[in-house]
């Protein structure tokens, strides 16, 4: 295949070798890597990261779903540099704070919905689900309700990789590793129409899909569930995006029972849906949100869990210490880069812009790429998208077994150039919110040789 080909014909470099040798690579078959060698990525400018092979690639995936503001911007660095010189550290802890942490919690509460004032820091958003995690336990137990222990999730959830995370997340795949779900946590259907709406339309699915949340509270009893724990769409299960109904038919059956909404903002948040949070696209109200990679467009990790009133009140109020953080919780310099990451989103326009033109664009010009013989289905909202690729339009039968062809269609698009994920059998994009309308129609021509390749690849062109 090309991209594995040229890799395992060329003859390692130094950085490859090192790599292969003492580097253990995070949600990777290192046995396969050491063997191919891992491509060496050593700049980026824009929405385009550079191989040091001089192969220029568009990242349609914004690293993992976080480079916002696109790569290469130089005030980020120069305020990291100052923040560096000034104060490169110091903790949150034992009654300190410093002014990039204080700033940056009082923008993230002005931009959130009304309700939610506090922000905790965290260096990533597993990080982030863990504290909620004890947050809301902690606070069912203030409330004096402490057999509401339990928390909801869904199927093919993604939260994050810490043994919490990867709990509250719906992934078969990471639960078969380290003895997961733990205790406490139990999931649900989740509202994926092309692979499970059967013959049901949409809006019947939607309900539908929302009402198994309804059947486990009444399984598991209110009294003893915490919260529910649920990304707006699903990324990394495949830019899940659910039907119109789903999410009204959620709230309607979340206002019946007293139990906690966390609205999963790690993707979604900093301006992916052309709002800034996708509790504000959606109309939800949580009681938490985490947040992580769009906060800093990745430049340095930080995370957070907003807090809404009804849960910062009770545990602030009544709860003495909180007994958890991090040491890199705030960190300045990451505040300080956030913040300036916030500023910029701001002051350039670009979320508006995803909101009123780009987004638009890219979904439109994503949608044509369902006429192609492979493709089964193009959804998206803002800037994520996601087709499925199958053999049969009608059937959806899938082309290879094993999801083979995702993986497929991954290496022709890198060799085109792109950076598309596979989710299984589902290609995926969720590109730089700078990323302009001329680029918007390089990536999709690039899809289209890529969806070409893979057709012919497969015998089906
Ligand atoms: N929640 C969601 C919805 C995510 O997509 C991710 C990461 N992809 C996480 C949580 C975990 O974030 P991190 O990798 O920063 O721990």
């Amino acid at each position: 295949m090309s991209d594995t080909l040229t890799n395992k014909a060329a003859s390692f470099n130094d950085i490859q070798t090192k790599d292969i040798k003492h580097h253990f690579s995070p949600f990777s078959n290192n046995k396969e890597l050491a063997e191919h060698g891992s491509r060496v990525i050593n700049k980026a400018h824009g929405v385009y990261i550079y191989d040091d092979n001089g192969n220029k690639l568009l990242d349609a995936m914004a690293g993992l779903w976080c480079v916002n503001i696109g790569y290469g911007r130089q005030e980020l660095v120069d305020v990291a540099t100052k923040q560096m010189k000034e104060l490169p550290y110091y903790n949150l802890f034992f009654k300190t704070t410093h002014a990039p942490a204080a700033k940056l919690a009082e923008k993230i509460a002005s931009l959130a919905p009304t309700h939610m004032n506090k922000v905790f820091f965290t260096g990533s958003g597993s990080e982030a689900n863990d504290t909620i995690f004890r947050m809301v336990r902690r606070f069912w137990d203030l409330k004096g309700q402490p057999t509401k222990k339990q928390f909801i999730s869904r199927k093919n959830a993604y939260h994050g990789s810490t043994v919490v995370g990867a709990s509250l997340g719906g992934m078969g795949y990471m639960h078969e590793q380290g003895d997961l779900p733990i205790e406490g946590i139990s999931h649900i259907d989740q509202p994926y129409y092309f692979k499970e709406g059967g013959d049901d339309t949409q809006e019947a699915f939607g309900i539908k899909a929302a009402q198994s949340l309804e059947t486990k509270i009444l399984e598991i009893g209110e009294n003893n569930i915490a919260a529910f724990i649920a990304e707006p769409f699903q990324g990394a299960g495949g830019v899940i995006v659910p039907p119109a109904s789903y999410w009204p038919e959620i709230k309607r059956i979340l206002a019946k029972y007293d139990i906690l909404l966390v609205v999963d903002e790690v993707i979604s948040g900093f301006g992916r849906t052309g709002e800034w949070f996708a509790s504000q696209y959606y109309d939800l109200k949580p009681d938490l949100m985490p947040i992580a990679k769009g906060l800093s467009s990745g430049y340095l990790p930080i995370g957070g869990v907003i807090v809404g009133d009804r849960v910062a009140h009770t545990l602030i109020e009544k709860g003495g210490d909180f007994n958890h953080g991090f040491t890199y919780s705030g960190h300045p310099v990451a505040a300080a880069v956030a913040l300036k990451n916030i500023e910029l989103l701001e002051s350039e326009g670009v979320i508006e812009r995803v909101k009123n033109d780009t987004s638009p664009y890219l979904q439109k010009r994503w949608q044509e790429l369902a006429a192609h013989p492979i493709v089964g289905e193009t959804r998206g909202l803002g800037m994520v998208a996601g087709l499925e690729l199958v053999k049969n339009k009608d059937t959806k039968e899938r082309i290879a077994p094993d999801a083979k062809a995702g993986g497929i269609c991954r290496d022709f698009s890198m060799a085109n150039g792109l950076i598309m994920r596979p989710c299984g059998d589902t290609m995926i994009i969720s590109p730089p919110l700078v990323i302009t309308k001329a680029e918007i129609d390089e990536l999709v021509e690039k899809a289209v040789k890529t969806l070409d390749e893979t057709a012919k690849y497969f015998n089906l062109l």
